[in-house]
């Protein structure tokens, strides 16, 4: 499964921050998706509980927020926000767009167990 690999990666992530600020456990990860990044967040979470076990996010919970979908217009240059169903700049309604954000799994934050929270960005 595409998004057991994704979590993978992202417990070996949090593994690696977790050890640098010294902490015994994760509390929670909290991660961004695109519209386009071809995750499913219901998939990702079941992923997330297989995979987490045995780490030091043995008991941390998945936090999913969603980014927006941000096209970038090739004729007036501007960024506007798009949905899926209308890919049109929305200051001059071309269709000449590119997606400037939207496609991407971002590692978001850490919550760890310290004296203090520590967050990454
Ligand atoms: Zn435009």
């Amino acid at each position: 499964m595409h998004e057991l690999s994704i979590c993978q990666a992202l417990l070996d992530e949090v593994a690696r921050f977790a050890r640098k600020h010294g902490a015994a456990r994760v509390l929670s990860v909290t991660v961004r998706i695109g519209p386009l990044a071809g995750v499913e967040a219901g998939l990702l979470q079941r992923a997330f509980t297989a995979a987490r076990r045995g780490t030091v996010a043995n008991d941390a919970q998945l936090v999913i927020e969603r980014a927006p979908l941000i096209l970038e217009c090739r004729r007036c240059g501007r960024q506007t926000p798009g949905r899926l169903s209308h890919m049109r700049c929305a200051a001059c309604d071309t269709a000449d767009v590119r997606v400037a954000s939207g496609k991407d799994l971002i590692f978001q934050s850490l919550e760890l167990e310290t004296a203090e929270e520590a967050h990454v960005q």
